[in-house]
């Protein structure tokens, strides 16, 4: 079922069942995150490998107390920088966090959503919510409930409808190193540009050390049901004229006799925009017919790194 009654969706939670919601980034299949059995069922409903940790998702200050009581203080200011909003970080567990919430590692993945609806349910429970993406493993992100609803309705109880996600890729997870360095795990809708300006340096990307920060990392991730390839659209159309083509495009209209169907992510180059309508057009393209779609990689600044990397696994 999909509506927005705050009030019911903290019931089904309270009660250990799992709800999906919406947040900025994508929308979340989320369950009471100190429950271990509430916290099973999302890996079930997902079809999720259990070594693929979770991120916990906060509605106020103190429960990051409860979560974490070693707070990389260069961590807390990106933090109180960027909360609510698209940026995770990886913080020390406390007791209350199960292993199988961080797959067996010490450190936990936290984030405070910015979704007024989302931001409300938190603050009505005593927990907080664990909620990887919506779908099930390796396929697009959903970014509006319809989506969650054509793909895990069946296995849902409540869908709570906070309309399109107004970032529409997934959090910046971010972690300090051994030197005590931010560095970025995995790019999204914070970027180093932006983390800079808090913390005074660009902080690099690194790839995850350990399989349990690799998940949204895994080479081949967000992938439709057809096969996509990226590069030059020209060249490919002409490679691929065989096929029925669908396309995806940053900015411009691409005309060939094989295409059936093009998605142009934004008219004027709005990076942000073109974020937005990514997963969107992506599912467009899965269900339009076409036998392969071609894309091609959009500037590589700012959200556009971390366009350009759901791409580059789309397509692995
Ligand atoms: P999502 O699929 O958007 O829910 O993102 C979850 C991703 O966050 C995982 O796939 C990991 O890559 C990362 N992550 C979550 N928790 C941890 C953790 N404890 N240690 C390292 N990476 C984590
Ligand atoms: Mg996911």
């Amino acid at each position: 079922m999909i509506g927005n009654d705050i009030t019911y969706a903290a019931e089904l939670l309270k009660s250990g069942k799992t709800v999906a919601i919406p947040t900025e980034t994508v929308y979340g299949l989320a369950a009471n995150g100190f429950d271990e059995d509430a916290v099973i069922n999302i890996f079930e409903i997902k079809q999720r490998p259990r070594f693929n940790p979770l991120i916990l998702h906060i509605g106020n200050w103190e429960m990051l107390e409860t979560i974490s009581n070693q707070v990389p203080e260069v961590l807390l200011s990106l933090a109180k920088a960027f909360w609510p909003g698209p940026l995770t970080i990886l913080v020390p567990k406390t007791e209350a966090v199960h292993d199988i919430i961080t797959a067996g590692s010490p450190l936990v993945a936290v984030r405070m959503p910015n979704h007024p609806l989302t931001l409300s349910l938190l603050q009505q429970l005593p927990f907080p919510l664990a909620a990887p993406s919506a779908n099930t493993f390796g396929t697009i992100s959903p970014t509006n409930a319809q989506h969650v609803e054509n793909q895990l309705g069946s296995a849902l109880d409540y869908i709570l409808d906070g309309g399109e996600c107004a970032i529409g890729v997934e959090s910046t997870i971010a972690k300090v190193n051994e030197f005590g360095r931010v560095v970025i795990l995995r790019p999204g809708g914070i970027s180093a540009g932006e983390m800079e300006k808090v913390i005074g340096y660009q902080p690099e990307s690194v790839s995850a050390e350990h399989p349990t920060e690799a998940p949204g990392m895994l080479k081949s991730h967000y992938a439709p049901k057809i096969p996509l390839v990226i590069g030059n659209l020209n060249q490919l159309c002409e490679e691929h004229h065989n096929k029925a083509i669908g396309i995806i495009s940053l900015q411009h209209q691409f005309s060939h006799p094989a295409i059936i169907h093009q998605e142009i992510l934004t008219e004027d180059g709005d990076l942000h925009l073109a974020a937005r309508n990514l997963f969107a057009a992506l599912r467009r393209l899965e269900t339009s017919g076409a036998e392969i779609i071609l894309g091609e990689l959009v500037p590589d600044n700012g959200i556009g790194i971390a366009i350009n990397d759901r791409l580059t696994r789309a397509s692995a």
